[in-house]
């Protein structure tokens, strides 16, 4: 097979999907395979994919090393205009890819169609840095001196991506990494070959020249491989905090530059003044929203005692109602996890809430009714937690969410703020002055107010601290800060 089976550049659901290494496509070294299914329907096989060995990843670095002088010396607006003809290129196909999403990881069609949008006004944004990629002249101290900075590629990066937004992702990294003149080496999630496929099909179809990007699939060996690798001068990372920290232990032995995006328990605020509807719906969008599988996923709740029984009656009727199902199916609001893995989980994190003392108002259990059986269905779930317990401070990355009650907003403050993550953090109140101290004393990267604690605009930066991020912000003119070496210039014209 000298390519995997496209047609007109989408892989086909069900076929075999290959590594992209220097322009070639070609199967792992060792032979080996990784198999996908559909998670609304596990007998569906959705792709095989190389599970590669660090041997692949390592040629990998190797061509995109190789091709470094090659592809700086393009001038950065050149090289805007290959991202743009990849925007081009994926908008001529969006509809494919958002199904294509849907089949091989599971989030409803509305919604993979939303990430292809973004991915696209991401790429579109990012493209049009190859006009502005610009340095700075400092003033000089000298008579006859020039002293100005230049941004320089890293060289080579590694992109690991995670599966929940296996078309986003990939997009806001790739994209700045290659308007910066950096080459790089994709190694995606093993769960969602297809997605990272297609997108880098696109990119070869514009002529981005071989070895520039490189495509390696599989699981933990070849990610291993592009952290150790001395050819490998940055890692950019999205996915689990516990990987990240072994990812920053592993390169912290070579100085590696990195950039993890990871974990989050994000909570949404809501205080006696809120719009209980605007504020219900902030929680059913954020935290049972693409079964809640999102690191921005809102899975606290904090309600203040006045409103707290209203609150809960209305969000429990509501989440109660939501139609699960495969997502492609039109209607359905909560499509599948993503694996058995996630569904032990989740399932663990349920139970150990009820042995814990939490009451579980709705849901609770997989959903195995005749026609979902096939499927890894969970129903949303809404459980009412006290502080403390541990559903109240670890990641569940599914349909749960845990109401807190809280006195006020000093209290909602701590409790917000009571865990090791720091992502997004939301809270909805009509009292301005509590807007603005909500605003400066949340502990996340990103704040929301009287909106839902998910998404973000495909121009501004995008990241958490304490243990959610580290090494600088994703998207937007930021992002650059890791894509790119600060050189700076003293020039004697005397
Ligand atoms: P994961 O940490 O299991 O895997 C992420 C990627 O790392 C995959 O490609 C995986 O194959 C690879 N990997 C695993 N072990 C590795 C190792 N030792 N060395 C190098 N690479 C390794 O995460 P996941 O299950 O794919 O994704 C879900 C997690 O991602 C959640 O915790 C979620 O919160 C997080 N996430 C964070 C953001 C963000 O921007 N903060 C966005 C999306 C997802």
């Amino acid at each position: 097979m000298d390519k995997p089976p496209f047609s007109d550049g989408v892989p086909s659901i069900g076929g075999s999907t290959l590594n992209y290494i220097d322009g070639h496509w070609e199967p792992a070294s060792n032979g080996k395979w990784c198999e996908r299914f559909d998670p609304a329907d596990q007998t569906v096989l959705v792709a095989r994919a190389p599970d590669s060995s660090r041997e692949d990843a390592r040629r990998a670095v190797a061509a995109a090393s190789r091709v470094q002088d090659v592809w700086r010396g393009w001038t950065a607006p050149e090289r805007g205009r290959r991202l743009f003809d990849w925007l081009r290129w994926i908008d001529a196909r969006r509809d494919k890819l958002a199904e294509l999403l849907t089949r091989e990881e599971g989030k409803i069609l509305p919604e993979s169609a939303g990430e292809v949008k973004r991915s696209m006004d991401i790429l579109e944004y990012t493209a049009g840095m190859g006009r502005r990629l610009d340095g700075k002249i400092y003033p000089a101290e000298e008579h006859d001196v020039l002293c100005y900075s230049i941004p320089q590629p890293l060289g080579v990066v590694g992109l690991i991506s995670p599966w929940n937004f296996p078309v986003a992702i990939p997009v806001w990294k790739l994209a700045p990494a290659l308007i910066a003149g950096n080459t790089a080496v994709l190694k995606p999630s093993p769960l969602t070959p297809l997605t990272a496929t297609m997108l880098v099909r696109g990119l070869e179809e514009v002529g981005i020249p071989p070895g520039v990007v490189n495509l390696v699939h599989g699981g933990v060996e070849p990610g291993q491989e592009l952290i150790s690798n001395e050819a490998v001068n940055g890692v950019s990372f999205t996915g689990s905090t516990k990987v990240g920290k072994a990812i920053a232990r592993a390169g912290s032995e070579r100085l590696l530059k990195l950039q993890l995006e990871l974990g989050g328990k994000n909570p949404q605020i809501v205080l006696d003044d809120a719009d209980l509807d605007q504020a219900v719906n902030g929680v059913v969008t954020g935290g049972l929203g693409s079964t809640g599988q999102r690191c921005t996923a809102t899975s606290r709740a904090l309600v203040t005692e006045k409103v707290y029984d209203d609150f809960l009656s209305r969000l429990v009727a509501r989440a109660g109602s939501m139609k699960v199902g495969p997502g492609v199916e039109s209607g359905v609001e909560i499509g599948p996890l993503v694996d058995d893995r996630a569904l032990s989980s989740v399932s663990r994190w349920v139970r150990i809430a009820a042995e814990e003392g939490a009451g579980i108002c709705t849901g609770g259990s997989r959903v195995l009714s005749p026609e979902l059986a096939k499927g890894i269905f969970h129903q949303p779930t809404v459980l009412e937690a006290k502080q403390g317990m541990q559903i109240t401070q670890e990641e569940i990355f599914g349909p749960v969410v845990a109401v807190i009650r809280v006195k006020d907003f000093d209290e909602a403050i701590s409790v917000a703020n009571s865990v090791r993550y720091g992502l997004t953090s939301t809270v909805f109140t009509r009292d301005i002055s509590k807007v603005f101290r909500f605003a400066e004393m949340a502990q996340a990267g990103i704040i929301h107010v009287n909106r839902p604690g998910v998404g973000g605009y495909s121009h501004v930066p995008f990241g958490g601290i304490k243990e959610s991020g580290y090494g600088g912000r994703e998207v937007g003119d930021e992002v650059m800060n890791f894509y790119t070496e600060t050189k700076m210039v003293y020039v004697n014209y005397k």
